[in-house]
């Protein structure tokens, strides 16, 4: 669509693993992503605090990206005071990038939740949202969500800077934080699940070893 685009992968990132990575990299080579900015929360206002500090998130992707220029580790929602609000992290986006269209990357368990963020009905006129679809995906959305996807779905290519849902089909990796986090603490190695480097890190900050 465009190649001076901006994705945007809000998460908790507690650890960042493939299932984040592998899926961001498809969106961006299906839409032509120029960057990908990959936002770790300070206070999720949906879930418990993290284990992890949000610095030891933040090396923890760094140490992820470092092999890919395309993606950022974007610290703007650690440096804000209060819950990590994605309205107000947009609108931050939208003042740094006046003119470049932005994409929210989702995936579809945090889409069908997505009518209850913080002001969600202004999420549109910030952003376009793209919903991360398994490939065999059949979702039953509720009446309420279906009739606004169905409304803003995008039929073709003339995207301007906000507006649209996007469904994109990306590699199916099940892969979660919380069964990284549950077989570190098990005493299992997540090997294969995220990448080694970070791995590496994890065992030298000795994160995750209680059982939670
Ligand atoms: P946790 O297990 O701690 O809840 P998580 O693995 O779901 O964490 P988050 O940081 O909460 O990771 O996720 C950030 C974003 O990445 C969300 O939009 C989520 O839907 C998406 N995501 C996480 N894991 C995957 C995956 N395996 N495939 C596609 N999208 C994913």
């Amino acid at each position: 669509m465009t190649d001076s685009a901006i994705g945007i992968l809000g998460g908790t990132f507690d650890p960042v693993h493939f299932g984040h990575l592998r899926p961001a990299l498809d969106v961006a080579d299906q839409l032509g992503l120029e960057q990908i900015h990959l936002i770790p929360c300070a206070v999720p206002p949906h879930r418990e605090t993290p284990l992890a500090t949000a610095q030891q998130r933040v090396a923890l992707l760094l140490l992820a990206i470092k092999n890919n220029p395309r993606f950022v580790v974007d610290e703007r929602e650690l440096q804000r005071e209060g819950p990590s609000y994605t309205i107000d992290t947009l609108r931050s986006l939208r003042q740094e990038f006046p003119a470049k269209p932005l994409y929210l990357l989702v995936g579809t368990d945090a889409f069908m939740g997505i009518q209850s963020w913080h002001e969600w009905q202004q999420l549109l006129e910030l952003t376009h949202i793209v919903v991360m679809q398994r490939p065999d995906e059949t979702t039953a959305m509720p009446d309420a969500l279906a009739s606004w996807y169905q409304q803003h779905l995008v039929t073709n290519d003339d995207v301007n800077l906000a507006g649209k849902i996007i469904p994109v089909k990306v590699t199916q990796l099940s892969i979660s934080a919380t069964q990284i986090r549950t077989s570190i603490a098990n005493g299992a190695s997540p090997q294969y699940l995220l990448p080694d480097a970070v791995i590496s890190l994890v065992d030298m900050l000795g994160l995750y070893q209680q059982k939670e």
